[in-house]
């Protein structure tokens, strides 16, 4: 199979059906073997009876339904896991996307290319809560991943899947997926796409998603960094105030031996005062929990890696029903 999309759905009952009938307009001229997966993520409202009519309307649509809202990254993750074109489009379901873009994003896949990143040029979203955010967000992971891109936010993206068939996305990671395909030797490039205002629904969002994607970014960065020696990270870091530590309970002994022998000297006068020996110790707490924390990051990366298959959500059915 040539084309796979994949769209999560979480209460988009308003949209479901325009989107099908987009999606059919954008995809049948192509002439490729596709396929659309819709993923719908737990919704409460007419989602899954519209969706069930839908399959019967559309050959090439399967619906995968999850038993709760597992959020947009784990509807993706199921969908990626699922798919089976060589080449995987991922898309919002509200139609800000626009799937008139998807012969754009293949072309611009060529042999050497494995990301096709949209990137919404003319977003028609809020200044303060949306934009403003999303590009001081966007400077933000393409400095800390390296991978530089102007839209890590925008679900438009195109997959060589043989690139993100094996990522294991957690949390809000699936807008880091062009900078994890980069990690592993892929190549990313940019495309402009169309970005429409929401017409139908509302968002699923707020302003807190900026502090997810920037814990999730520290996440990325570590595990880009340090996934094969969280020691070499931990351990610096406790290294940085277990060495001042024993600097000081030398000074500290020093002081007191010099007592001994001396009498009262200047050295053993300051080292009597709390200040010297409450720091000492923090600095030797600090040094050793970051170095045991070090040793059990290791261990649970080891976990991460070895631990096969572990799926972060739950299917309640797929439509039509898959063997396995
Ligand atoms: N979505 C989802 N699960 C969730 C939240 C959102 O599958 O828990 C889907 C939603 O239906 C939409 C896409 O993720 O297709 C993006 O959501 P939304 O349009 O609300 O985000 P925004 O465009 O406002 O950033
Ligand atoms: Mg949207």
């Amino acid at each position: 199979m040539d084309l796979s999309i994949v769209i999560p759905i979480y209460n988009e009952a308003e949209c479901v059906e325009a989107l099908c009938q987009a999606l059919d307009e954008a995809l049948r001229p192509l002439s490729k073997d596709f396929e659309v997966l819709l993923i719908d993520d737990g919704s409460t409202d007419e989602t899954p009876a519209l969706l069930a009519k839908l399959v019967e309307k559309y050959a090439y649509l399967r619906v995968i339904r999850f038993r709760r809202n597992f959020g947009q990254t784990a509807a993706m993750s199921a969908g990626f896991h699922h798919a089976r074109g060589e080449i995987v489009i991922t898309m919002d379901a509200d139609l800000q996307n626009d799937p008139a873009d998807i012969p754009k994003l293949l072309a611009a896949m060529n042999a050497d290319t494995d990301v096709v990143s949209g990137w919404r040029k003319d977003r028609q979203d809020p200044f303060w809560s949306r934009k403003l955010p999303s590009m001081l967000a966007n400077g933000l992971i393409s400095r800390i991943t390296g991978v530089g891109l102007h839209d890590y936010g925008c679900t438009l993206k195109a997959y060589r899947r043989s690139v993100i068939q094996d990522v294991h996305l957690y949390g809000e990671m699936h807008r880091f997926i062009p900078a994890l395909a980069s990690w592993v030797g892929g190549r990313v490039i940019e495309v402009p796409v169309e970005h429409h205002p929401r017409r139908f629904g509302t968002s699923k969002y707020g302003l807190s998603r900026t502090v997810r994607v920037i814990l999730d970014l520290i996440t990325v960065k570590f595990l880009m960094r340090y996934s094969l020696g969280p020691m070499q990270m931990f351990g610096k870091i406790g290294l940085f105030f277990v060495v001042p530590s024993l600097l000081l309970f030398a000074l500290m002994i020093g002081g007191h031996l010099s007592f001994l022998v001396f009498g009262t000297t200047l050295a053993a006068e300051l080292v009597k005062r709390p200040f010297w020996i409450v720091s000492a110790t923090m600095l030797m707490f600090l040094g050793v929990q970051f170095i045991s924390m070090g040793l059990l990051a290791e261990i649970q990366i080891r976990t991460y890696h070895e631990a096969q298959d572990k799926r972060t959500y739950v299917i309640r059915e797929c439509w039509p029903p898959v063997k396995s």
